[in-house]
């Protein structure tokens, strides 16, 4: 492991990496030459150096918390600058003056500690770069010749900033930028959370920034900008933010595509369709399961009827979307109501699906998306408590020093959602740490998630079960014994299990018949539009 200089390894602090020898950085200084030339010549129009940002290899250089170098690549600000500097120059030598070369190139690091970052709105030492010197690096690299900047914040030990999660507003970046753009004779363009088409366009039109960079948004929605061009961004399928489909399906050794659009980086062995065998398809339950099986069946061409029980299409993510940094999760939810409309998919609200209806359709085929209902412990004094459900649907108001039982991704977030008001609020685990059960959350997300629930002050109590519900309490029960918390509400959010009655009732009933979604198996979103996609393209 090579670095600027001999600092610990930002996983392994017990490594140390190897400070590159100056030849060494004058190797790779060539090399971004060669491979720029390559890129000319392969046809690219132009190079984003990758970058002063995020704690890259070059970043470090630029931070006097990771270069402790006396060559000329230390130093002072400008010694510093030098590797970056150096590469301008080089890529120039290579590809002609004229070729455009722009800076990936964060503007603040937000790095609280080594291996930790600061969140929104955090009072903290920053002992990475701040703004007022990344001001002065921007006119540095101006003035050497960089022509653009491809702006945005963050480090690895801040990964979140530079991989924005959900629990981001869009356009966290702006005000960083506003201060960059003030400084610059080149444009600045901005990524990250910038998909909301009338921010953007308000962003671009006061001049805040010139450019906007989009990433994410184009996995979930290659279609992105068309659609915005041709007004139709009712269409538009969000990005949620996740990174469970793209990011995180990376670092579990998948190639990345996206949570909400199963064909993205997939396109030539998925795709949908149209069917020389029309058929009657039949949905009961209009989650996100359910609805992607109604979208996928019904581009196909097969006739589909939707029952849905309650009042509202979005199954369990009408509740999770109730936070207010689950915004996009509501747009999927419109997004999909929109399409079902688009789609004529027969959709029949606050209808039960019973025998005698899905016979009166006379299907073909049948998907079950029945969902999930809450686990509920069988504990002394259980019916004093209530469910994250009934929290997040309205029926129970939360109370201020209440107590969530369960410390996985729903009670963690509505721990964040209801302790961001300013409200006392304890999260109990049995486990020996929260974010431990289910499926791992994305690293971006499950830190910044922790980090959140610490700067809202959230007592976190790991390793302790709940064994009993008193009037004003709760008992404990731990490694060293049983203790007695004092609350004011008692919330579960220890889990789901599936659904499965409608589906074993009916599933020898029909020619062919699919349980899909939470009801098959309780998983997040992509899980369920996956499954549906798969399944509703084979029928
Ligand atoms: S996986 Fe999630 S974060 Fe990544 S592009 Fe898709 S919706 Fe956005």
């Amino acid at each position: 492991m090579i670095a600027p200089s001999d600092t610990t390894n930002r996983w392994d602090p017990s490594l140390k990496h190897r400070e590159l020898t100056t030849a060494e950085v004058e190797h790779i200084v060539k090399q971004f030459g060669v491979s720029a030339a390559i890129a000319k010549k392969g046809g690219f129009d132009g190079i984003e150096v990758h970058a002063v940002h995020e704690g890259y290899l070059l970043d470090c250089f630029t931070m006097s918390l990771f270069n402790k170098r006396t060559d000329k690549y230390g130093g002072d600000l400008k010694g510093r600058l030098t590797f970056a500097l150096e590469i301008l120059e080089e890529i120039k030598k290579t590809c002609g003056k004229d070729f455009p070369v722009i800076l990936r190139f964060s503007i603040k690091s937000y790095i609280k500690e080594l291996r930790r970052g600061a969140v929104p709105e955090e009072k903290f030492e920053e002992l990475g770069r701040d703004v007022d010197e990344a001001l002065e690096a921007a006119k540095i690299f101006q003035e050497a010749g960089y022509q653009g900047f491809d702006a945005d914040a963050g480090s690895y030990d801040s990964w979140y900033w530079a991989h924005p999660p959900m629990y981001f507003e869009k356009g966290m970046y702006l005000d960083l930028a506003k201060k960059l753009q003030a400084v610059s004779t080149v444009p600045v363009m901005v990524a990250g959370r910038m998909d909301d088409p009338d921010m953007t366009s308000n962003a671009l039109a006061e001049g805040t920034i010139d450019m906007i960079g989009l990433g994410r948004p184009i996995l979930a929605d290659p279609e992105y900008i068309n659609k915005i061009r041709n007004n139709k961004i009712e269409t538009i399928r969000p990005c949620l933010g996740c990174h469970d489909g793209c990011f995180g399906r990376c670092l579990e050794g998948g190639s990345g595509s996206c949570a909400v659009n199963p064909e993205c980086g997939r396109e030539i062995i998925t795709g949908i369709r149209k069917s020389n065998d029309i058929k009657k398809v039949v949905i009961i339950g209009g989650g996100p399961a359910g609805m992607e099986a109604a979208r996928v069946a019904s581009i196909r061409g097969h006739k589909v009827t939707l029952f849905e029980a309650t009042d509202k299409l979005g199954g369990a993510l009408k509740l999770g979307s109730v936070p207010k940094f689950k915004v996009d999760d509501k747009r999927l939810i419109k997004w999909y109501e929109h399409q079902m409309q688009l789609l004529n998919v027969n959709v029949l609200l606050n209808k039960k699906a019973s025998k005698k209806d899905i016979d009166a359709e006379n299907p073909d085929v049948v998907f079950v998306a029945e969902g999930s209902t809450a686990i509920v412990p069988k504990i002394e004094g259980i019916k004093k408590a209530v469910t994250a459900e009934d929290i997040l649907s309205g029926k129970v108001a939360m109370k201020d020093n209440a107590v969530i039982i369960g410390g996985g991704l729903v009670g963690c977030e509505l721990a964040l959602h209801f302790a961001a008001d300013g409200n006392k609020t304890t999260i109990i685990e049995g486990l020996n740490d929260i974010l431990s059960s289910g499926k791992p959350l994305p690293p971006m997300n499950e830190t910044m998630l922790r980090e959140l629930l610490i700067f809202n002050k959230v007592s976190i109590n790991a390793g302790r079960k709940l064994s009993k519900i008193k009037e004003n309490s709760i008992e404990i029960i731990s490694n060293s014994g049983t203790e007695e918390m004092k609350c004011t509400q008692v919330v579960l959010a220890i889990g789901y299990r599936s659904n499965n009655k409608i589906y074993n009732a009916i599933r020898n009933e029909y020619p062919e018949v699919y349980n899909i979604g939470d009801s098959q198996n309780v998983r997040n979103i992509k899980g369920a539009v996956w499954d549906a996609y798969e399944v509703a393209r084979n029928i």
